[in-house]
């Protein structure tokens, strides 16, 4: 067990959490501190802290199943290393904390989603592609330093959205689901059989650094892989892309665009981190799907070589582990929809097993903006839950 400091709220989790999978507890012997009766008489906390912690935003909510009760949001000082982060992580959960006016004895724990490879049992964040000095941080205990009567638990941000959409959105009805999110970049989360697929050190699921171009000037993704989804298909690819047109002399549609969209946002419309993250001086990946929702052919076939990659991307999944649902959420999925899932669905239809493929439903994701903090909050419950049980690696 590598939470003996939270081992007391485990019994009574055990008997009063939901049971989804009978396989997580059925073998294990009650812990010792199941014995303990003063325990047995504490309520269950009803309140969970989550943190997004995002390249651009650091958000925390107080969230109760998938009820956000309070919440607060601030720039994530990306650039300042993993002390500046972390502190502003720290001073994120202490404004949700006063702003809720919830007594710390109603909290369960805290959990947060990271923005990179991070082994979900230690709570050690390996890397971070946008967040400069991030190497083998050990997340959990430095904000278990700061939160000392509260459990801390650190997921991986695609993950821990996989489990908000299994647990409150499109996948609840489901045992086997994939999650992947199409935004900046490309995440992805597996549950399979209710139980989250964490892998040996507990980074499993990149389905967006799978490799399939093999070309050797393959694009590269802000990770440094070739030719993987996210540098082919994520709304960087689509910019970068489009960019490389219009520098061309192409892509004049597109550029009309951006400056119209440009125009519009100047007069005060409200601009997301997300699309801020995406955007540089040139042609953005909002850009890009407005223009082919208005038909511009060179916006459409740019959006559609992204829909048949994701959609490559689904062939794979689909073959190795015959999902019952692949949710599709994220910025540029949610704003392309059908441009991206009709295409997707098509390659299915023409590159995959037919019966695996036919079983699949592919649907976008129901949680939207919230799913990160629902998912790291719901983590806090999963990883209770379940860490009786779960035997692996626990070293980074
Ligand atoms: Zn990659």
């Amino acid at each position: 067990m590598f939470f003996d400091h939270k081992a007391d709220s485990l019994p009574l989790l055990l008997s009063s959490v939901q049971v989804e999978n009978g396989a997580a507890t059925a073998t294990e012997p009650q812990t010792e501190t199941a014995t303990q009766p003063q325990l047995q008489r504490q309520p269950l906390q009803p309140f969970v802290v989550g943190v997004d912690l995002g390249g651009t935003q650091t958000r925390a909510a107080i969230v109760r199943g998938d009820e956000i009760v309070a919440r607060t949001s601030r720039p994530t000082p990306a650039h300042d290393g993993p002390a500046a982060v972390i502190a502003g992580i720290v001073a994120a959960i202490h404004a949700t904390l006063e702003m809720s006016e919830i007594a710390m004895q109603d909290i369960r724990g805290i959990g947060l989603g990271a923005p990179g490879p991070t082994n979900s049992r230690t709570g050690v964040v390996y890397d971070t592609p946008n967040m400069a000095g991030w190497k083998d941080v050990p997340l959990r205990d430095e904000l278990a330093k700061a939160f000392p009567s509260l459990p801390v638990y650190i997921g991986h941000d695609a993950s821990v959205a996989a489990l908000a959409e299994f647990r409150y959105g499109a996948g609840r009805n489901v045992r086997d689901m994939i999650y992947m999110t199409v935004s900046t970049g490309i995440g992805g989360g597996i549950i399979a059989g209710d139980i989250i697929v964490e892998g040996a050190i507990g980074t499993a699921g990149e389905i967006g650094h799978v490799i399939i171009d093999l070309r050797p000037d393959a694009p590269r993704c802000g990770s440094g892989h070739i030719g993987c989804i996210e540098a082919l298909a994520s709304g960087t690819a689509l910019a970068r892309d489009a960019n490389a047109l219009a520098a061309a002399g192409h892509a004049q549609g597109i550029l009309a665009v951006h400056r119209e969209l440009i125009a519009q946002e100047e007069h005060g419309e409200l601009r997301t981190a997300e699309v801020d993250a995406i955007e540089g001086e040139h042609i953005r990946a909002r850009d890009v799907v407005e223009a082919a929702h208005r038909d511009d052919p060179e916006a459409s076939a740019l959006l559609h070589t992204a829909a048949v990659n994701i959609g490559i991307a689904c062939v794979g999944l689909i073959h190795t582990l015959n999902p019952e649902m692949i949710v599709v959420g994220g910025g540029v999925a949610h704003a392309a929809g059908d441009l991206l899932f009709a295409p997707l669905r098509e390659t299915l239809k023409t590159r995959a097993f037919t019966r695996p493929a036919e079983v699949v439903q592919i649907v976008p994701s129901q949680l939207g903006n919230d799913v990160g903090l629902i998912g790291a909050a719901a983590f806090v419950e999963y990883r209770q839950h379940t860490e009786s049980s779960q035997r692996g690696p626990t070293t980074a």
